[in-house]
């Protein structure tokens, strides 16, 4: 395995330390590998200067730059409170995290055209379900105006969009939901139900009014 003899690195969290070997000061946060011979020594004198940081955060991401990546490193800092060292992220070539974000990318890519392809299949079946529900209000209130079963059949199926399509594909209609729809829309569109309510009347005493109105109609539609 790669994780065996990977180079450890550290963020430093010391003040005023310098590179064993080349001298240069070493700021808060920078990386450094902590040599037994030389102590604290700077990336470029480790030869790992080549390498860049990727932050811990994607663990995809991670995977497959490490894995794209011929030399890497796992970069630890210390933390006062907790007393131990806390993984930052690692360092690894740049082709390697570049080749990695193309590959993170694609998939992103892959799963934003399955999504659409999903609301595209999710859009037919309510197609194809709305069709079904209006034919069914058709047959049922042939004496329904022209058009009106679309719209019913419309509305009814946007109360309940998403769900609908899913489950409806292969399910049969219950004849309970038809009738409530086409009341519900004969009772907005077919009598004074929405003026009495916009009058002021509650709704309870407005459904009450508009009731034998209803029945009327849909007596209408249903001798066509
Ligand atoms: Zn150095």
């Amino acid at each position: 395995m790669k994780a065996e003899g990977e180079p450890v690195v550290f963020m430093n969290s010391r003040e005023g330390l310098t590179c064993g070997v080349c001298g240069k000061t070493l700021e808060r946060d920078a990386l450094v590998v902590l040599d037994q011979e030389d102590g604290a020594k700077c990336l470029s004198c480790s030869k790992l200067d080549h390498l860049v940081f990727l932050p811990s955060g994607s663990a995809v991401l991670s995977r497959r730059a490490r894995k794209n990546s011929a030399l890497s490193a796992v970069v630890l800092k210390f933390s006062r409170t907790r007393r131990r060292n806390e993984r930052q992220g690692i360092l690894v070539e740049e082709e390697a995290l570049r080749e990695a974000e193309e590959k993170c990318l694609a998939d992103e890519d892959v799963r934003q055209r399955r999504r659409e392809r999903d609301a595209l299949r999710r859009e037919e079946l309510d197609t194809a379900y709305v069709k079904r529900f209006a034919d069914e209000i058709r047959r049922i209130y042939p004496g329904c105006p022209d058009g009106r079963e679309l719209e019913i059949a419309e509305h009814a199926c946007r109360k309940h969009s998403g769900r609908v399509g899913r489950t409806a594909a292969a399910k049969e209609f219950d004849p309970s939901m038809i009738e409530l729809a086409v009341r519900a829309h004969i009772r907005h569109a077919e009598t004074a139900y929405d003026e009495l309510l916009s009058e002021g009347y509650p709704r309870e005493l407005a459904r009450e009014e508009v009731k034998v109105e209803i029945e009327r109609v849909v007596e209408l539609w249903e001798k066509g």
